[in-house]
């Protein structure tokens, strides 16, 4: 089964992506972790993410030993991880690692921006988790204080207004739930809501089929 969890950042899909991941027995990939890792190799060897050259060659060298760095976490990855990924070729160049990573044969849930629209279309279950900017911008001022970032609410609704806007306005990619993606709102749902929400669609979808 390949499930395929899509939508903005700070909707919860990482939470969500991995809770489910578990509890359906399937491997996990978070994809955004990928962009974050060019982003930052680019930034590393100081250069411009927006650099198309740049970012291409950082994307084909990809180590994935290198995703668990912590620095990937950050604001400053997230930011030259939307920058990469308006990139064609960087996009392309991550394609084929996303694609055999669905396909093992144990399943995979992959989160990110494009799985149901690009990555795999042909998922068996397409969730598209979404919550309003304002509360997607709460719930990353208190992560970012949380781990003893200092952080400024407006600061960070702004990042997040105009990241959301480069991730939806890209000619490749954008950010669109894929037609046949179920919507899910956790504006006013906790993460154990929203995990329980989505077990019910995905066992309902699984029965349908
Ligand atoms: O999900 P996360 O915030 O880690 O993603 C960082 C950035 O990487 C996103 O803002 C988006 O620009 C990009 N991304 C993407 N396609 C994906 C995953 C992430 O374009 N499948």
């Amino acid at each position: 089964m390949i499930v395929a969890v899509d939508g903005p950042a700070a909707a919860g899909k990482g939470t969500l992506a991995k809770r489910l991941a578990e509890h359906f027995g399937l491997d996990y990939l978070d994809t955004g972790s990928l962009y974050r890792a060019v982003g930052m190799a680019v930034l590393r060897s100081g250069g411009d993410p927006s650099d198309a050259a740049a970012a291409e060659r950082a994307a084909r060298q990809l180590d994935p030993a290198g995703l668990c760095d912590p620095a990937l976490r950050g604001e400053q990855a997230g930011d030259a991880a939307s920058k990469v990924a308006a990139i064609p070729a960087v996009r392309t160049a991550l394609l084929d690692f996303q694609r055999s990573y669905a396909a093992r044969p144990s399943g995979a849930v992959l989160d990110g921006r494009d799985i149901g629209t690009v990555v795999c279309p042909q998922a068996d279950v397409k969730l598209f988790i979404t919550a309003s900017l304002e509360r997607r911008a709460e719930r990353r001022l208190k992560e970012l204080l949380d781990k003893g970032v200092s952080a400024i609410g407006e600061r960070v609704l702004q990042e997040m207004r105009d990241r959301d806007a480069r991730d939806s306005a890209r000619s490749v990619a954008p950010l669109v739930p894929a037609a046949d993606a179920v919507l899910l709102d956790t504006s006013e749902l906790d993460a154990d809501a929203a995990f329980a929400a989505a077990v019910r669609i995905i066992s309902q979808r699984r029965r349908a089929d």
